[in-house]
């Protein structure tokens, strides 16, 4: 996620405190779009802030390690940015990311943590890339941060798996983070959509998942998250650009 204040991030172009696009235009836009899911084979879910994977696509990492399918979580920055005068919030975040997993999946997900700087991560294009090839399988779907989310690592990381998956004929779903709460819908009508169904445990798993990351919830000295934010992320559904 990551709304604060990294000097060098791009901040959204809505704050969180702000009222930002209402869920009800964004369920309507999503309404009757065609249900989707990954092909049979290993999933590769990146993020840039630990809570982006759980926010963006915990139901989706559930489901898959529910079924007994390999997941990989790809955790390219601790997010030590969200509050930079707060010693420690590496660790924390990286402990709270580790949480959620558990309350997520019942079996095991790795966690291949680059730790790169908090809002400089398009200065280190080339190590993401390598990390990923590294982690390259055969019928794996790549789950990236959408290259137009108005966060700076968000839009970075969008933009290397974009060009990873064409070069290497990999399939790739986006999620989005921070458009859902300053984006117009309307600009994502063509958009091309696949909704991913979550199961009533996918839905409990991942709203007992998203409470672990309570640094960024309730930070100590800052807002917490709103509701009208977290709102986006407690569909019956997550919704990816296919
Ligand atoms: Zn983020």
């Amino acid at each position: 996620m990551q709304h604060a204040n990294a000097e060098e991030s791009k901040t959204p172009a809505t704050a969180p405190t702000d009222s930002g696009t209402p869920e009800e235009r964004w369920l309507k836009l999503l309404e009757g779009r065609p249900q989707w899911t990954p092909q049979n084979g290993p999933l590769v879910v990146v993020s840039a802030h630990p809570d982006d994977e759980v926010l963006g696509a915990g139901g989706l990492i559930h489901s898959w390690a529910a079924a007994g399918r390999a997941v990989t979580i790809v955790s390219v920055t601790d997010g030590e940015a969200a509050s930079p005068r707060r010693p420690g919030l590496d660790l924390v975040r990286r402990d709270e990311l580790k949480g959620a997993l558990r309350k997520l999946c019942q079996t095991h997900v790795s966690v291949v943590r680059i730790g790169l700087p908090d809002g400089r991560v398009g200065h280190y294009a080339n190590r993401v890339r390598n990390v990923l090839l590294a982690v390259t399988e055969p019928r794996m779907t790549l789950i990236a941060p959408y290259e137009r989310d108005g966060h700076c690592d968000h839009d970075a990381i969008g933009e290397i798996c974009i060009a990873l998956a064409r070069s290497h004929g990999i399939a790739l779903a986006r999620y989005p983070i921070w458009a859902w709460h300053h984006a117009d819908p309307g600009s994502f009508a063509d958009a091309h959509w696949g909704r991913f169904v979550l199961s009533f445990e996918g839905r409990r798993a991942k709203a007992r998942a998203v409470q672990c990351f309570a640094s960024q919830l309730h930070p100590p000295r800052a807002p917490p998250v709103p509701k009208h934010v977290l709102s986006h992320f407690e569909r019956q559904y997550e919704a990816f650009i296919l």
